[in-house]
């Protein structure tokens, strides 16, 4: 079901046209995303592929897999990013973001204190001008999804 206002549903509307920043990846209950707002290459969002805003309404079947692609998530951005580790995190507070998305964040070692833990948040609102460009975003796309999918990475 499409609600009206939902991102998320909105893109999940428009599935076979989304660019590779928009569909990094996905299976029958998932889909990978890149985000647009942020200043941080490699921060992506796992939605569910119907409309879903709380984690207890998932169902087992989008549950079954769900830490697969956490995991899986984190083993190609720290493989492409060469990020220390991941954040998981789920909120699914923000207006129009109600859809419930778990941000798979990648950590730099070289990552400023201040946006350590919940200070990152603070680079998912970039201003415009720092934000990971829709080129950069695609291509780290492409990158993830060879790594998801075992292919090797480019030289
Ligand atoms: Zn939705």
């Amino acid at each position: 079901m499409t609600i009206p206002e939902c991102y998320a549903c909105d893109k999940e509307a428009q599935f076979d046209e989304l660019p590779p920043r928009e569909r990094v990846d996905f299976d029958r209950h998932w889909r990978v995303a890149h985000s647009f707002t942020t200043s941080v290459p490699g921060w992506l969002v796992l939605l569910p592929r119907r409309h879903v805003t709380a984690v207890h309404d998932l169902t087992d079947a989008e549950a079954s897999t769900l830490g697969a692609w956490q995991i899986g998530l984190s083993r190609a951005l720290r493989s492409v990013t060469g990020c220390e580790k991941t954040y998981v995190v789920q909120f699914a507070e923000a207006e129009g973001f109600a859809h419930v998305h778990f941000h798979i964040v990648p950590r730099t070692a070289d990552l400023a204190p201040e946006h350590r833990g919940p200070g990152i948040f603070e680079l998912l609102r970039a201003p415009e001008h720092a934000r990971v460009t829709a080129g950069q975003a695609d291509r780290l796309a492409a990158a993830l999804r060879d790594r998801l999918r075992g292919r090797p990475a480019e030289a």
